[in-house]
């Protein structure tokens, strides 16, 4: 499959290049002229990249066809065993992520007989862990406490606090605590959230004690559940409350390089946002904000990763633009979730957001890689009420719409499904590429109103 890798891409230097060079030599060993350099080029170690997959990830596919692409190999980490793992003893591993440094010390065991040239994570735990590898194994790597900070709100608010950066007031205290003891030190209307959970799980507005008591009721029926006590450790037993920011929402995709940020998307999210509840829908690229604006986003972002210590990698930043400027609501050591990848493309040739990664990762200079000309959104389908999924018609009829790329369906018939702030899923994903936002935005919209779900009460 690396064969698909196109004439321009020879113009590009470092990694590539040479990964280039690799595969004309292999294509062209049939010539004798080519031998002595084919002999050497069989000398040169193929890239090997560690790569940190949940097994709740849906980037799996993107990588592999990245890693593909470039030719490069790929271990694949994941905290479940895999049956086929005897069979690629250097290709598949089990690591448990929740516990980064025992992950370390055992992906240091599966480097020292297959060497790894690069970690990447995909999600905010598996970055953690990636910090820890990156440490036992000597490579290039966040240090473990900025990862930790990227993954726990309350860290992250006091380091951006500490480097005197804006932050919303925000005050923490332990689940089961009496919340009106708490209210004054943030005041209304304010924003209830766990200090580590993601898609919106548990992030709920409220104006005022009736709401405040309600929202913290709720957000503890969450943090009690199993799995979620068990991932969030500590921060499972505290709430985090945050003065409400008005204000338009963004979210910035971006790569560090030693503490600078190179933007690679600004994405608008034009569904206002202003709770009670705050379930993605719509992110829409380029951005039609300001290049002032995107700029002074940027800046705010770029300081927020230092501020938190974050050096190098991908970066998925959300921040609320208002009268005062950029406000950070939340900087991730890792890149933009669930298949919403899909959305972004680079360079003439349309390389993948997973690639790019792949060759940042490996020390390709990406500083003047641009995102493709055309315009770009999904939907990530928001789940219109608890309850059972049994039906779902018009995905063909929304596919065949003009823009529409794709539609793609996440939730299985019969699964019991529920919207924020309980659910932390989507029913599925609708991509649309055309040459404006504002038409990427409307198709996406149109594709929309063709779905219809049918979804039964789950108590019987
Ligand atoms: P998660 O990690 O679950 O995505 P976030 O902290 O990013 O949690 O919150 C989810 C959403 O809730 C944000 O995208 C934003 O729309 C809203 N939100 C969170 N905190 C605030 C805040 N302090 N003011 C206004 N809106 C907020
Ligand atoms: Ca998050
Ligand atoms: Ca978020």
């Amino acid at each position: 499959m690396r064969r698909k890798r196109s004439a321009d891409k020879a113009t590009r230097g470092g990694v590539t290049d040479r990964l280039r060079t690799q595969d004309s030599e292999l294509r062209t060993q049939n010539f004798p002229f080519q031998h002595a350099a084919a002999y050497c080029i069989l000398h040169i170690p193929m890239h090997r990249v560690l790569l940190l997959l949940p097994t709740t990830t849906y980037r799996t596919k993107a990588f592999i066809e990245a890693a593909s692409n470039l030719g490069v190999e790929l271990a694949a980490a994941s905290e479940l065993p895999s049956t086929m793992e005897p069979l690629n003893p250097g290709g598949l591993l089990t690591l448990d992520f929740l516990r980064p440094e025992l992950a370390a010390e055992r992906a240091a065991a599966f480097a020292a007989r297959y060497p790894v040239d690069v970690v990447i994570p995909v999600d905010e735990d598996t970055a953690v862990a990636a910090a820890w590898i990156g440490e036992a194994l000597n490579i290039p790597h966040n240090p473990p406490s900025a990862a930790y900070t990227a993954k726990n709100k309350l860290l992250m608010r006091r380091a951006l606090m500490k480097a005197g950066l804006p932050v919303p007031r925000f005050h923490s205290f332990p689940v089961g605590a009496d919340p009106l003891e708490h209210a004054d030190r943030v005041g209304y209307p304010c924003v209830v959230k766990p200090a580590f959970l993601s898609t919106s799980r548990g992030v709920m507005r409220a104006d005022n004690d009736l709401e405040l008591v309600a929202a913290c009721d709720r957000l503890e029926k969450i943090l009690v559940q199993k799995d979620v006590a068990r991932r969030g450790g500590v921060a499972a037993t505290e709430v985090l409350l945050e003065q409400f920011l008005p204000g338009f929402e963004i979210a910035i995709e971006g790569l560090l390089t030693d503490g600078r940020l190179k933007v690679l998307a600004i994405f608008d999210k034009p569904d206002q946002l202003d709770g009670p509840f705050f379930e993605e829908t719509i992110y829409v690229t380029p951005s039609r904000l300001t290049k002032e604006t995107q700029d002074a986003v940027a800046l705010a972002t770029e300081a927020a990763a230092r501020a938190m210590g974050l050096v190098r990698g991908p970066i998925h930043a959300e921040l609320r633009i208002n009268d005062s400027g950029p406000w950070v609501i939340e900087v991730a050591a890792r890149s933009i979730g669930g298949q919403c990848s899909r959305t972004l493309r680079f360079g003439r040739e349309l390389a993948s957001l997973e690639e790019l990664i792949i060759r940042h990762a490996l020390q390709e200079d990406v500083t003047s890689v641009e995102r493709e000309e055309l315009a770009a959104a999904v939907m990530m389908i928001p789940i219109p009420r608890a309850g059972v999924l049994k039906e779902i018609t018009g995905i063909e009829e929304a596919r065949r719409l003009p823009g529409i790329e794709d539609v793609i369906i996440t939730a299985h018939l019969t699964q019991r499904i529920a919207p924020p702030p309980e659910g932390a899923s989507y029913l599925g994903f609708i991509f649309s590429r055309t040459t404006t936002a504002s038409e990427a935005e409307s198709a996406v919209r149109e594709a929309h109103r063709r779905l219809k779900f049918t979804i039964e009460d789950s108590r019987q």
